[in-house]
């Protein structure tokens, strides 16, 4: 099968790279300068362009270059960017009403989002969802519902693990730098356990699995209780940490432990989600079947839209009335949802997902033959990565991966990096992209490897 342009039935932008100027070209310099007067430092930008519009895997600047996309707005614009079928649900619903509030008075599209919820999450027990506006607030609410149902307070979390920036979450994410250096003090009862991270386990990657998980159970039993356990939260493929796949048979057995005694396994696949890995979720690869699931980014094609989905039972712990928001489950946010789901089912994106994989894949084992500094070529689907070390070691270098990125984005490539070390290189392409542009893309990123 191969990937053809214009899957989405037509996004109005040619799928095409131009270079017109020098990037970032000088309206987006004028507008930049505008942004830093009234806009707060702390909200950075990756690639300075500023955006006139976008459409699948193209996004055109306001000085008319346009980029090819391989972040995706961080994995959301899974779909392409204003797909079809979303364009065309969320300006219906916009038409029919913006908002009542789903907690004052209901509207079918929410029923509608947490009905396929059910259907698309892993496991065939019954199932209930709540929708929430973020992802961070998504955990926060998985967090909350695991207590409640436990009784228990502890919360496990992972090295390398990302779950946002809020309060809690911030305590939940392993990284300092930028998401909590300066922000503490952090909520309590939040440990923090090893993750199986091949590359790095220092006694070899043929013994990662095995020997992380007897730590984790150690520190569980050992250190915490599993009895005062509420909750483990994992991504079953790290994100933000540098893209990490944990060793095979880790999250099975991390599964396990907790079924047996009696601790929420919750799966944290705000970016894994959605197709995004090959698969509806990246828990499917290994058959792990989670209590509770956190989704946001890929779900609704762009507008803001999150979820909380497990076993009825446990969802059901909460007392009515104790979860929500004003604007959880917006409307318009919905109907984009149902349009993104649509989508995927439709053009089967989780086959197009595998088939970029394939595309890339080989491609980037072949730069890493070529260029010593890419020390390991990861991830599934279309979310892959490289890490990036100093030859003949694995020392990270986050100033050549940075490099890296840089040359990428002015020859019209956005990319995106990640990891603990800042040394990671990933690509979140839409997976509507076309072969064509995806085999530019590597095309470009051999370029920048060969000139940094
Ligand atoms: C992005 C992300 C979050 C936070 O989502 P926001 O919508 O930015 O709050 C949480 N967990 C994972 C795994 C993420 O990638």
């Amino acid at each position: 099968m191969s990937i053809t342009q214009d899957l989405s039935g037509g996004p109005a932008l040619t799928q095409e790279r131009r270079v017109v100027t020098e990037i970032p070209g000088p309206k987006s310099r004028e507008l930049m300068a505008r942004k830093q007067a009234a806009v707060a430092d702390g909200v950075g930008a990756v690639l300075p362009v500023f955006v006139e519009r976008a459409g699948g895997a193209v996004i055109e600047d306001v000085d008319g270059n346009r980029l090819i996309d391989f972040g995706s707005g961080i994995a959301v614009t899974s779909v392409g960017n204003s797909a079809e079928a979303v364009v065309r649900r969320a300006t219906e619903q916009l038409h029919r009403f913006t908002h009542t509030c789903a907690m004052v008075t209901p509207y079918e599209g929410y029923v509608a989002v947490c009905e396929e919820l059910a259907a698309v999450t892993p496991g065939d027990h019954a199932k209930k969802s709540a929708l929430f506006n973020s992802g961070a607030e998504a955990v926060e609410n998985a967090v909350k519902i695991a207590r409640t149902h436990t009784g228990r307070q502890a919360i496990v979390v992972f090295e390398h693990g990302y779950h946002g920036r809020t309060n809690l979450t911030m305590a939940l994410t392993a990284k300092n730098m930028p998401y909590k250096h300066g922000f503490g003090p952090f909520a309590p009862e939040i440990y923090r356990v090893p993750v199986a991270y091949p590359y790095r386990w220092l006694t070899g990657a043929e013994n990662c699995a095995q020997e992380a998980a007897d730590q984790v159970i150690d520190h569980i039993t050992k250190q915490i209780g599993a009895e005062n356990t509420a909750a483990v939260i994992i991504e079953p493929l790290l994100g933000e940490g540098g893209f990490i796949e944990p060793a095979r048979g880790f999250l099975p057995r991390i599964a396990e432990f907790a079924r047996e005694n009696g601790i929420v396994f919750v799966a944290d696949e705000i970016q894994s989600g959605f197709c995004r890995t090959g698969q509806w979720f990246a828990c499917d690869d290994e058959g792990v079947v989670p209590d509770l699931i956190t989704t946001a980014k890929g779900i609704a094609g762009g507008m803001p839209l999150a979820a909380v989905t497990g076993r009825a039972e446990i969802m059901d712990s909460a007392h009515t009335g104790g979860l929500g928001g004003t604007y959880g489950g917006n409307p318009v946010a919905c109907a984009a949802a149902l349009g993104a789901i649509e989508t995927m089912r439709e053009l089967d994106l989780a086959a197009r997902a595998r088939r970029i994989e394939e595309v890339m894949k080989p491609r980037l084992l072949q730069l890493a033959e070529e260029f010593p500094a890419i020390g390991e070529v990861r991830g599934r689907g279309a979310m892959l990565a490289v890490e990036l070390v100093r030859p003949g070691s694995k020392e990270p270098d986050a100033e050549l991966t940075a490099a890296v990125a840089r040359r990428c984005h002015q020859a019209g490539l956005l990319v995106l990096t990640c990891g603990t070390y800042g040394n990671v290189l990933r690509f979140l392409p839409p997976l509507v992209i076309g072969e064509e542009l995806l085999n530019e893309g590597i095309d470009i990123l051999r370029e920048a490897f060969a000139a940094a």
